[in-house]
């Protein structure tokens, strides 16, 4: 099988990880790069699973040693990068790795790894709707969803420079395109 380096950027609300989770249930293999961070674990988030916990000081010295494919600095001292490492160990296990990272961290993985990695956008069907899906989970404050709304259209202006773009208007549909471009990938 040729392997690949499936990335995923979706704003927040386009159904991203019932996509990869549906995904699964098809029977497509992968496996999830772990990114590093030197923001604070939350909740039961453990070392090594949701992510890999640095301190500021420890991120800044793997940058300085060159350690990441590609890294952002999201807020002050808050780091998200993804390690050479990781995609190497994934890589020697013979599976497609799956990347859920933000969009600019997307095209450096493409700038990286070239042909290797495939880069898809998944889009909600417009910016109503995914307001309409945002308000109606009800669990966030209006001013927090107004937040993710702007960062949405802030990502979707990336769009044009992913390999493919998924609108995720029924999830059916968007799960059999998703896995037709992955089958096709690893050809
Ligand atoms: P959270 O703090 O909620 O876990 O993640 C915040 C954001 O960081 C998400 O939008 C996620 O896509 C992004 N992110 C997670 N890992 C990486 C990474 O390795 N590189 C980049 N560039 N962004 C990441």
């Amino acid at each position: 099988m040729n392997t690949k380096l499936i990335v995923f950027s979706a704003p927040s609300g386009c159904g991203k990880s019932t996509i990869i989770s549906e995904l699964r249930k098809r029977g497509v293999s992968f496996a999830f790069s772990i990114s590093a961070t030197s923001r604070k674990p939350r909740g039961e988030e453990k070392d090594g699973v949701e992510y890999y916990f640095l301190t500021p000081e420890q991120f800044r010295t793997k940058i300085a040693e060159n350690c990441f494919v590609e890294y952002e600095e999201v807020y002050k001292d808050q780091f998200y990068g993804t390690l050479k490492s990781e995609v190497e160990r994934l890589l020697r296990q013979g599976t497609n790795v799956l990347f859920d990272i933000d969009v600019k961290g997307a095209l450096n993985i493409k700038r990286f790894y070239g042909d290797k990695a495939v880069l898809i956008f998944i889009m909600p069907p417009s910016v109503e709707e995914l307001s309409r899906r945002l308000h109606s989970r009800g669990t966030e404050s209006e001013e927090l969803i107004q937040k993710r709304l702007s960062r949405a259209e802030f990502e979707m202006s990336f769009s044009p420079q992913f390999d493919h773009c998924v609108v995720n208007d029924n999830l059916e549909d968007a799960v059999s395109k998703v896995y037709d471009i992955i089958a096709e990938a690893n050809k």
